[in-house]
């Protein structure tokens, strides 16, 4: 949502603006053309400035061997750069004390301002990139106008973990979204307030200029550098791998320092934050090692490949599972097909399957004037062999009936069994002579199959009776064709059995 400046309750008053006497001695310090003497007398009229001034240089952070002793003495040795710069950081801390703002609060704010101004001073210093110093100031800096922001809207300060936690292009983009201003963009009003020279104004303005690869190459080395230490003070807050990934590649962009380089450059950073935030009598929590910062990141990674990995593998069980049910789904749908539509024995068509194909079959050749021929098959003295042998031989032997039949069959041919020891095979395409064969066939299979038995080998005859249907006539009540042509078939097997069985008998040929 666009809110503008206004609507958020932000104004450019909110902006911390530092004491007048460390404005002044910034302006003067800028100027090329105030000496160290001047300005050394500018700030020894100043006893709360000189006072901690000396106490600052004189701290083990500077490790200088003589301890020194007055103002005039501390800026001719420290530089009129370095003096500037130190007045700038009184003036922050200052300014966050006095900003109404809980000590708690500020403490997560002053870090990250000295994540950044430290940052940038070992980069400078390690690449000679810029003047250490003003590397240090500008990126001290750089999030300084979130400060104004956070004034207007006290409340975000308990959310301070969030904006610190983002990436420094996600919280810019953030800070526009709801302020409609973003930090940078405030550069030229926090220079002028604080005097700052034109150089880090405009590396202040220009830390987010980036390029189409994210880098701030639009920036002189300053910008590029707060940039980096951007980076850099993001990932010392989110220790991610993404935080590792862009710190790395600014690095080689901007810099042109490989991420091992890199690794090792930003070892003292740590150390230096500590001394630094201790001498301008700051507290900062204990920072984490470089070092321990990446294989936190490394591990919240290898964490989060591992969970990947773990999906992946319940994904795959899951889909595994639901393949073995598919499979198994289709294995009952077939085994309910089997029950409906075959007999459990044979394997032959039931009686319902046969009753529906024989009708649509006779229907087509009624229609198409096609023949179809039905032979009836009945076992013969069937009823002895499971007097004899027990029941489960007669099953054996109406088991190899069945075999025998398929074997001597036509694939289109219906093999059916309609009950108890009475199959039929009904023959598309077929006249009474070629049915007449057919039989024959089957006849010959059967008697020459054979039933082991602990008797002995067991074989059987069967007993046969065809029927023949020619289509083409008037008549296709098809009910009534199937009635027909069954009796005669019926009646003459009952001719074969009547004959002495074993045999194939001829009925008639129906129209
Ligand atoms: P025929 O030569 O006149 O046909 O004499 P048959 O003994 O074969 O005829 P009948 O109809 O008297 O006997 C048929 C026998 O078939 C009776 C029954 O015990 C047997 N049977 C029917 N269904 C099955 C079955 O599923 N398994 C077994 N083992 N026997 C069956
Ligand atoms: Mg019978
Ligand atoms: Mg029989």
């Amino acid at each position: 949502m666009q809110q503008s400046p206004a609507a958020a309750g932000f104004s450019i008053a909110d902006m911390p603006s530092p004491p007048a006497a460390v404005a002044r001695v910034v302006r003067m310090a800028s100027d090329p053309d105030v000496t160290a003497e001047e300005l050394g007398a500018v700030v020894g009229s100043d006893p709360a400035f000189t006072a901690e001034l000396l106490r600052t240089v004189n701290s083990a952070f500077y490790g200088l061997k003589q301890p020194i002793t007055s103002a005039p003495r501390a800026v001719t040795v420290l530089g009129n750069r370095a003096l500037r710069n130190l007045a700038i950081c009184f003036a922050v801390r200052d300014s966050l004390r006095t900003s109404g703002f809980r000590a708690v609060d500020l403490e997560k704010f002053w870090e990250d301002a000295m994540r950044r101004g430290i940052s940038a001073r070992v980069i400078a210093r390690e690449t000679g990139a810029a003047q250490a110093d003003d590397a240090f100031t500008v990126s001290l800096l750089q999030d300084f106008g979130m400060l104004a922001f956070l004034r207007a809207n006290r409340e975000e300060f308990q959310h301070y973990d969030r904006w610190r936690t983002m990436s420094p292009e996600a919280r810019r983009h953030e800070e526009k979204q709801r302020f409609g201003l973003s930090h940078d963009e405030l550069a030229e009003v926090l220079g002028a307030k604080w005097g700052l020279p034109a150089s880090i104004t405009d590396a202040l303005a220009k830390h987010h200029e980036c390029t189409p690869t994210g880098g701030a190459r639009g920036a002189a080395a300053l910008g590029r550098l707060a940039h980096v230490a951007d980076l850099s003070c993001w990932l010392l807050a989110a220790r991610t791998q993404a935080g590792v990934d862009a710190l790395h590649a600014a690095m080689k962009a901007e810099f042109g320092v490989e991420p091992e380089a890199t690794d090792k450059m930003m070892e003292p950073v740590a150390s230096e934050i500590e001394g630094a935030a201790a001498a301008l009598g700051m507290r900062v929590s204990r920072q984490p090692s470089f070092g321990d910062i990446m294989a936190e990141a490394n591990r919240a990674l290898a964490q989060m490949n591992l969970s990947y990995e773990d999906l992946t593998a319940r994904l795959e069980r899951a889909l595994a599972e639901r393949e073995q049910l598919t499979q198994r789904l289709q294995e009952a749908n077939a085994a309910l097909e089997r029950l409906a539509y075959f007999d459990p024995l044979t394997g032959l068509c039931n009686r319902r399957r046969y009753d529906a194909l024989f009708r649509d079959l006779l229907l087509r050749a009624a229609l198409e004037r096609r023949t179809v021929s039905l032979v009836m098959v009945d076992l013969d003295k069937f009823k002895s062999v499971n007097d004899t042998y027990g029941h489960a031989v007669g099953d054996a032997v109406l088991r190899m009936t069945a075999t025998a039949l398929v074997g001597a069959c036509h694939d289109a041919d219906i093999k059916a069994r309609l009950g108890g020891e009475e199959l039929a095979v009904v023959l598309p395409d077929t006249d009474a002579h070629a049915a007449f064969a057919a039989a024959e066939s089957f006849r010959e299979a059967i008697a020459a199959g054979s039933v082991s038995t602990p008797q002995g080998f067991l074989r059987v005859t069967a007993s046969f009776g065809v029927a023949t249907f020619v289509g083409g006539g008037t008549r296709v009540e098809v009910e009534r064709l199937v009635q027909v042509l069954s009796d005669v078939a019926d009646k003459a097997l009952y001719e074969s059995k009547h004959a002495g069985r074993n045999r194939v008998t001829v009925g008639g040929v129906v129209r």
